[in-house]
């Protein structure tokens, strides 16, 4: 006898049956806000208690001007990128609802045109969002999981995510510049010493006791501090990318490209607001209004798949 081929309906159904559908565990979420957490406290003692001293201090023993600038300026930096952190991890805004189908289709049971149906959260969800197993929810506009604030980016935080990245970026690369002219006051890199700016000739010239704990923790310090630095200029970079292309990282992946807006300008105020909203933003971390809802979107006539 003759099987019969299952229909796409029952693969898909089987597929689901044995899926697993527990959240996965976020062990990397967890070493990403530890190492984050960690940097963030230990750069700010540093830069506060070695490296601004070191930094302002003239020949004769005085600390020279601007030094308590420098100071507000690290202790700005430091509370920008900790609150625009803690705007992107609290992501509650993001998760998709019940409420939100019933706002849009009150009595209607059928999953809506463009919505798709979680079988986890098991609930309709809009367009644009997508089921996260870490987060264990369905985010709304889903643009990636961030393993550094443990939480996913989506419609209601990627405007503080892309503040927080500029943050980094602006902490990270002034603390490698001090870093690197408190280790090069006393072993210039241009002199024999230029061995040790090698983390493991580094950590051989301790062992043997040529440099002082200070400056090979500083030197492991650097290097943490230059890897940040790398990373969150990549995500600023691809952020700027899917942003002015009005696509998720999701969206850019799988070459959809149904939502974005004709003009680039569009496309940002999707994501920051106004300008004036945007520079406000800069400034105070706070969660300000938004133009659309996240939940509702249009997509342009003449937007097609791969064009
Ligand atoms: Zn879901
Ligand atoms: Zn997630």
């Amino acid at each position: 006898m003759q099987r019969r081929q299952a229909t796409l309906k029952e693969k898909l159904s089987e597929h689901y049956r044995k899926r697993d559908f527990k959240a996965k565990k976020q062990t990397a979420s967890t070493a990403g806000i530890v190492f984050f957490l960690g940097m963030l406290f230990t750069l700010v003692l540093e830069g506060l208690v070695v490296l601004l001293p070191n930094h302002f201090m003239t020949e004769d023993g005085e600390i020279g001007p601007g030094y308590r600038w420098a100071q507000l300026f690290c202790v700005w930096l430091f509370l920008e990128t900790a609150l625009n952190w803690y705007n992107t991890y609290y992501d509650i805004a993001n998760r998709v609802t019940k409420e939100m189908k019933s706002n849009y289709y009150p009595v209607s049971s059928e999953t809506p045109p463009g919505w798709k149906n979680c079988p986890t959260c098991m609930m309709d969800a809009p367009p644009r969002s997508y089921h996260c197993t870490l987060c264990n929810h369905c985010i709304l506009k889903r643009d990636q999981h961030c393993f550094v604030t443990g939480s996913c980016v989506g419609y209601h935080n990627q405007r503080t995510f892309v503040v927080f990245c500029i943050y980094v970026l602006i902490s990270t690369v002034y603390a490698a510049y001090l870093q690197f002219s408190y280790l090069n006051k006393m072993l210039p890199f241009t002199s024999h010493w230029a061995s040790f700016y090698f983390p493991l000739t580094g950590l051989w010239q301790y062992l043997i006791g040529a440099v002082s704990f200070m400056q090979i923790f500083i030197l492991i310090h650097l290097c943490c501090t230059l890897v940040s630095l790398g990373l969150s200029a990549f995500f600023l970079f691809w952020q700027m990318v899917v942003i002015s292309r009005g696509q998720t990282s999701f969206e850019a992946w799988k070459q959809i490209m149904i939502y974005r807006r004709r003009a680039v300008l569009d496309n940002f105020r999707d994501v920051f607001g106004d300008l004036l909203t945007f520079l406000l933003c800069l400034v105070v971390p706070l969660r300000m209004h938004l133009p659309g809802d996240g939940v509702k979107w249009v997509i342009e006539p003449k937007a097609e798949k791969g064009h």
